[in-house]
Protein backbone atom coordinates (compact mmCIF):
# COMPACT_ATOMS: atom_id res chain seq x y z
CA UNK A 1 0.00 0.00 0.00
CA UNK A 2 1.12 3.14 -0.90
CA UNK A 3 1.82 6.58 1.29
CA UNK A 4 -1.95 8.24 1.26
CA UNK A 5 0.67 11.44 0.43
CA UNK A 6 0.51 10.30 -3.20
CA UNK A 7 -3.31 10.08 -3.58
CA UNK A 8 -5.78 12.91 -4.98
CA UNK A 9 -7.67 13.22 -2.21
CA UNK A 10 -5.75 13.46 0.43
CA UNK A 11 -6.73 17.01 1.20
CA UNK A 12 -9.55 15.17 2.84
CA UNK A 13 -7.77 12.05 4.08
CA UNK A 14 -5.18 13.55 6.05
CA UNK A 15 -5.66 11.82 9.47
CA UNK A 16 -4.58 15.99 10.74
CA UNK A 17 -7.72 16.75 9.17
CA UNK A 18 -9.43 14.50 11.79
CA UNK A 19 -11.23 17.11 14.52
CA UNK A 20 -13.52 15.23 15.99
CA UNK A 21 -14.41 17.93 18.64
CA UNK A 22 -15.45 20.04 15.33
CA UNK A 23 -18.35 17.78 14.77
CA UNK A 24 -22.34 17.66 15.79
CA UNK A 25 -23.30 14.68 16.67
CA UNK A 26 -25.36 12.54 13.91
CA UNK A 27 -29.16 13.80 13.77
CA UNK A 28 -31.85 10.84 15.00
CA UNK A 29 -31.71 7.41 13.14
CA UNK A 30 -35.10 8.00 12.10
CA UNK A 31 -34.87 9.86 9.32
CA UNK A 32 -33.38 7.40 7.49
CA UNK A 33 -36.67 6.34 6.41
CA UNK A 34 -38.20 9.40 4.83
CA UNK A 35 -37.63 8.90 1.04
CA UNK A 36 -34.18 10.16 -0.89
CA UNK A 37 -34.78 13.31 -2.78
CA UNK A 38 -32.14 15.82 -3.74
CA UNK A 39 -33.28 19.31 -3.62
CA UNK A 40 -31.45 20.84 -6.70
CA UNK A 41 -33.42 23.17 -9.10
CA UNK A 42 -31.45 21.95 -11.85
CA UNK A 43 -31.76 18.08 -11.20
CA UNK A 44 -35.37 18.38 -10.76
CA UNK A 45 -35.72 20.47 -14.56
CA UNK A 46 -33.72 17.85 -15.83
CA UNK A 47 -36.02 14.90 -14.11
CA UNK A 48 -38.98 16.66 -15.35
CA UNK A 49 -37.59 17.38 -18.89
CA UNK A 50 -36.24 13.69 -19.05
CA UNK A 51 -40.45 12.79 -17.85
CA UNK A 52 -42.03 15.40 -20.76
CA UNK A 53 -39.74 13.36 -23.41
CA UNK A 54 -41.14 10.14 -22.51
CA UNK A 55 -44.48 11.40 -22.38
CA UNK A 56 -44.09 13.08 -25.80
CA UNK A 57 -42.60 10.07 -27.89
CA UNK A 58 -45.68 8.36 -26.35
CA UNK A 59 -48.18 10.94 -27.22
CA UNK A 60 -46.76 10.90 -31.04
CA UNK A 61 -46.24 7.04 -31.10
CA UNK A 62 -50.06 6.15 -30.00
CA UNK A 63 -51.85 9.14 -31.41
CA UNK A 64 -49.90 9.79 -35.10
CA UNK A 65 -48.83 6.18 -35.63
CA UNK A 66 -50.51 3.75 -34.39
CA UNK A 67 -53.95 4.59 -33.71
CA UNK A 68 -54.59 5.78 -36.93
CA UNK A 69 -52.97 2.31 -38.16
CA UNK A 70 -55.40 -0.02 -39.94
CA UNK A 71 -53.54 -2.71 -38.94
CA UNK A 72 -54.53 -4.11 -35.62
CA UNK A 73 -52.37 -6.80 -34.73
CA UNK A 74 -49.17 -4.04 -35.38
CA UNK A 75 -50.44 -1.59 -33.55
CA UNK A 76 -51.54 -3.75 -30.54
CA UNK A 77 -47.72 -5.49 -30.77
CA UNK A 78 -45.96 -2.52 -31.07
CA UNK A 79 -48.41 -0.62 -28.72
CA UNK A 80 -47.94 -3.28 -25.40
CA UNK A 81 -44.00 -3.27 -26.74
CA UNK A 82 -43.69 0.59 -26.18
CA UNK A 83 -45.42 0.77 -23.46
CA UNK A 84 -43.92 -2.22 -21.45
CA UNK A 85 -40.60 -0.16 -22.20
CA UNK A 86 -41.98 3.40 -21.53
CA UNK A 87 -43.33 2.09 -17.91
CA UNK A 88 -39.68 0.42 -17.23
CA UNK A 89 -38.04 3.49 -18.24
CA UNK A 90 -40.04 5.66 -16.13
CA UNK A 91 -39.98 3.30 -13.42
CA UNK A 92 -36.20 2.67 -13.40
CA UNK A 93 -35.82 6.61 -13.44
CA UNK A 94 -37.61 6.82 -10.48
CA UNK A 95 -35.90 4.43 -8.35
CA UNK A 96 -32.55 6.09 -9.02
CA UNK A 97 -33.62 9.18 -8.13
CA UNK A 98 -35.30 8.44 -5.12
CA UNK A 99 -32.88 5.53 -4.08
CA UNK A 100 -30.50 6.47 -1.47
CA UNK A 101 -27.18 6.27 -3.36
CA UNK A 102 -25.31 5.09 -0.09
CA UNK A 103 -24.99 7.95 1.53
CA UNK A 104 -22.47 7.91 4.69
CA UNK A 105 -24.10 9.40 7.76
CA UNK A 106 -23.88 13.10 8.12
CA UNK A 107 -22.03 14.27 10.85
CA UNK A 108 -20.80 10.76 12.46
CA UNK A 109 -17.30 11.98 13.10
CA UNK A 110 -17.55 12.91 16.03
CA UNK A 111 -15.46 12.24 19.17
CA UNK A 112 -17.95 9.21 21.26
CA UNK A 113 -18.03 7.40 17.52
CA UNK A 114 -14.60 7.44 16.95
CA UNK A 115 -13.87 5.86 20.60
CA UNK A 116 -16.28 3.27 20.39
CA UNK A 117 -14.71 1.79 16.84
CA UNK A 118 -11.84 0.74 19.25
CA UNK A 119 -9.73 1.59 16.50
CA UNK A 120 -5.90 -1.03 16.66
CA UNK A 121 -3.08 1.37 16.81
CA UNK A 122 -1.70 2.16 13.52
CA UNK A 123 -5.79 2.54 12.37
CA UNK A 124 -6.67 5.02 10.46
CA UNK A 125 -10.42 6.72 9.95
CA UNK A 126 -10.71 9.35 7.45
CA UNK A 127 -12.87 12.45 7.96
CA UNK A 128 -14.61 14.19 5.45
CA UNK A 129 -14.27 18.11 6.47
CA UNK A 130 -17.35 19.08 4.34
CA UNK A 131 -20.23 16.99 6.31
CA UNK A 132 -18.29 15.42 9.01
CA UNK A 133 -18.77 12.11 8.63
CA UNK A 134 -16.01 9.49 8.77
CA UNK A 135 -15.19 8.55 4.68
CA UNK A 136 -15.11 5.16 4.23
CA UNK A 137 -13.16 3.99 1.97
CA UNK A 138 -14.09 4.37 -2.22
CA UNK A 139 -16.58 7.20 -0.99
CA UNK A 140 -16.20 10.54 -2.25
CA UNK A 141 -18.12 13.40 -1.40
CA UNK A 142 -20.96 15.18 -3.63
CA UNK A 143 -21.05 18.78 -3.56
CA UNK A 144 -24.84 18.89 -4.98
CA UNK A 145 -25.87 16.08 -2.83
CA UNK A 146 -24.01 17.68 0.08
CA UNK A 147 -23.04 13.86 1.74
CA UNK A 148 -20.46 11.70 1.05
CA UNK A 149 -21.30 8.66 -1.09
CA UNK A 150 -19.93 5.34 -0.76
CA UNK A 151 -18.78 3.85 -4.66
CA UNK A 152 -19.85 7.49 -6.03
CA UNK A 153 -19.34 7.17 -9.80
CA UNK A 154 -21.11 10.41 -11.04
CA UNK A 155 -23.81 12.92 -10.05
CA UNK A 156 -26.48 12.79 -12.63
CA UNK A 157 -28.72 15.65 -13.11
CA UNK A 158 -30.80 13.63 -15.30
CA UNK A 159 -31.78 11.94 -12.97
CA UNK A 160 -31.02 14.54 -10.46
CA UNK A 161 -28.96 12.06 -7.94
CA UNK A 162 -25.47 10.49 -7.36
CA UNK A 163 -24.71 7.22 -8.84
CA UNK A 164 -23.35 4.96 -6.40
CA UNK A 165 -23.47 2.19 -4.34
CA UNK A 166 -27.06 1.31 -3.64
CA UNK A 167 -28.64 2.98 -7.38
CA UNK A 168 -26.36 1.72 -10.16
CA UNK A 169 -28.28 -0.86 -10.73
CA UNK A 170 -32.11 1.46 -11.87
CA UNK A 171 -29.24 3.99 -13.43
CA UNK A 172 -27.86 1.35 -15.68
CA UNK A 173 -31.60 -0.06 -15.89
CA UNK A 174 -32.63 3.28 -17.14
CA UNK A 175 -29.67 4.00 -20.13
CA UNK A 176 -30.44 0.90 -21.22
CA UNK A 177 -34.31 1.10 -21.65
CA UNK A 178 -34.34 4.34 -22.80
CA UNK A 179 -32.07 2.97 -25.66
CA UNK A 180 -34.41 0.34 -26.62
CA UNK A 181 -37.70 2.93 -26.13
CA UNK A 182 -35.51 5.14 -28.81
CA UNK A 183 -34.35 2.53 -30.96
CA UNK A 184 -38.10 0.73 -30.82
CA UNK A 185 -39.41 4.28 -31.73
CA UNK A 186 -37.02 5.47 -34.70
CA UNK A 187 -37.77 1.69 -36.04
CA UNK A 188 -41.93 2.82 -35.63
CA UNK A 189 -41.38 5.99 -37.97
CA UNK A 190 -39.46 4.40 -40.43
CA UNK A 191 -41.78 1.95 -41.06
CA UNK A 192 -44.85 4.83 -41.22
CA UNK A 193 -42.89 6.81 -43.59
CA UNK A 194 -42.10 3.78 -45.52
CA UNK A 195 -46.17 2.93 -45.75
CA UNK A 196 -47.43 6.23 -45.53
CA UNK A 197 -45.60 8.10 -47.68
CA UNK A 198 -47.25 5.63 -50.82
CA UNK A 199 -50.75 5.02 -49.37
CA UNK A 200 -52.92 8.04 -48.52
CA UNK A 201 -51.80 10.44 -45.96
CA UNK A 202 -55.74 10.91 -44.76
CA UNK A 203 -55.76 7.12 -43.91
CA UNK A 204 -52.21 7.02 -42.24
CA UNK A 205 -52.79 10.27 -39.65
CA UNK A 206 -55.55 12.10 -37.80
CA UNK A 207 -53.28 15.17 -38.14
CA UNK A 208 -53.09 16.73 -40.97
CA UNK A 209 -49.67 16.27 -43.44
CA UNK A 210 -47.28 19.28 -42.04
CA UNK A 211 -48.20 18.72 -38.45
CA UNK A 212 -47.41 14.69 -38.36
CA UNK A 213 -44.25 14.93 -40.49
CA UNK A 214 -43.14 17.87 -37.65
CA UNK A 215 -44.22 15.97 -34.70
CA UNK A 216 -42.40 12.47 -36.61
CA UNK A 217 -38.96 14.27 -37.43
CA UNK A 218 -38.71 15.76 -33.96
CA UNK A 219 -39.56 12.07 -32.65
CA UNK A 220 -36.68 10.93 -34.37
CA UNK A 221 -34.25 13.53 -33.12
CA UNK A 222 -34.90 12.78 -29.99
CA UNK A 223 -34.65 9.18 -30.52
CA UNK A 224 -31.62 9.50 -32.06
CA UNK A 225 -29.76 11.78 -29.28
CA UNK A 226 -31.21 10.05 -26.85
CA UNK A 227 -30.40 6.49 -28.50
CA UNK A 228 -26.71 7.52 -28.71
CA UNK A 229 -26.59 9.24 -25.87
CA UNK A 230 -27.83 6.54 -23.35
CA UNK A 231 -26.52 3.43 -25.03
CA UNK A 232 -22.80 5.24 -24.48
CA UNK A 233 -23.12 6.06 -21.05
CA UNK A 234 -24.92 2.00 -20.71
CA UNK A 235 -21.77 0.86 -22.20
CA UNK A 236 -19.48 3.23 -20.17
CA UNK A 237 -21.63 1.81 -16.96
CA UNK A 238 -21.51 -1.56 -17.86
CA UNK A 239 -17.81 -1.03 -18.58
CA UNK A 240 -16.99 0.58 -15.32
CA UNK A 241 -18.89 -2.47 -13.10
CA UNK A 242 -16.57 -4.99 -14.58
CA UNK A 243 -13.94 -3.51 -14.14
CA UNK A 244 -15.18 -2.71 -10.73
CA UNK A 245 -13.44 1.09 -11.19
CA UNK A 246 -16.10 4.38 -10.52
CA UNK A 247 -15.92 6.72 -13.01
CA UNK A 248 -14.30 9.06 -10.31
CA UNK A 249 -11.94 6.33 -9.73
CA UNK A 250 -11.01 6.14 -13.26
CA UNK A 251 -10.49 9.93 -13.59
CA UNK A 252 -8.55 10.44 -10.96
CA UNK A 253 -6.71 7.46 -11.68
CA UNK A 254 -6.51 6.15 -8.22
CA UNK A 255 -4.33 3.38 -6.77
CA UNK A 256 -6.11 0.39 -6.75
CA UNK A 257 -6.68 -0.27 -2.85
CA UNK A 258 -9.81 -3.41 -3.30
CA UNK A 259 -9.21 -7.19 -4.47
CA UNK A 260 -9.84 -7.82 -7.94
CA UNK A 261 -12.67 -10.18 -8.70
CA UNK A 262 -14.19 -11.35 -11.87
CA UNK A 263 -16.49 -9.43 -14.39
CA UNK A 264 -19.04 -11.99 -13.13
CA UNK A 265 -18.50 -11.12 -9.44
CA UNK A 266 -18.27 -7.59 -9.76
CA UNK A 267 -22.17 -7.33 -12.02
CA UNK A 268 -23.44 -9.50 -9.02
CA UNK A 269 -22.64 -6.79 -6.49
CA UNK A 270 -24.08 -4.19 -8.22
CA UNK A 271 -27.12 -6.21 -10.23
CA UNK A 272 -27.27 -8.89 -6.36
CA UNK A 273 -26.99 -12.55 -6.46
CA UNK A 274 -27.83 -15.09 -7.93
CA UNK A 275 -28.12 -14.21 -11.44
CA UNK A 276 -32.24 -14.01 -12.12
CA UNK A 277 -34.65 -12.21 -14.48
CA UNK A 278 -35.03 -9.90 -11.89
CA UNK A 279 -31.85 -8.18 -13.01
CA UNK A 280 -33.88 -6.49 -15.53
CA UNK A 281 -36.60 -5.53 -13.42
CA UNK A 282 -36.19 -2.13 -12.02
CA UNK A 283 -39.03 -2.56 -8.71
CA UNK A 284 -36.84 -5.64 -7.62
CA UNK A 285 -33.99 -4.23 -4.99
CA UNK A 286 -31.02 -6.04 -5.49
CA UNK A 287 -29.75 -8.58 -2.64
CA UNK A 288 -26.22 -7.06 -1.95
CA UNK A 289 -24.95 -9.27 0.80
CA UNK A 290 -23.87 -6.10 2.39
CA UNK A 291 -19.99 -5.92 2.85
CA UNK A 292 -18.35 -4.42 6.01
CA UNK A 293 -20.15 -0.79 6.37
CA UNK A 294 -16.67 0.63 7.39
CA UNK A 295 -13.32 -0.28 5.63
CA UNK A 296 -10.57 1.68 7.19
CA UNK A 297 -7.80 2.16 5.43
CA UNK A 298 -4.72 1.18 7.66
ZN1 LIG B 1 -18.51 14.51 2.70
ZN1 LIG C 1 -24.64 13.88 -5.79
Amino acid sequence: MGSPAHRCRDIERQAGYLHPEQCAPPPPRASSHAMWFIRDGCGIVCAVITWMLVFYAEFVVLFVMLLPSRNLAYSLLNGALFNSLAFLSLASHFRAMCTDPGAVPKGNATKEFIESLQLKPGQVVYKCPKCCSIKPDRAHHCSICKRCIRKMDHHCPWVNNCVGENNQKYFVLFTMYIALISLHALIMVAFHFLFCFEADWTKCSTFSPPVTVILLILLSFEGLLFLIFTSVMFGTQVHSICSDETGIEQLKKEERRWGKKTKWMNMRVVFGHPFSIAWLNPLATPDYGKAEAYQYVV
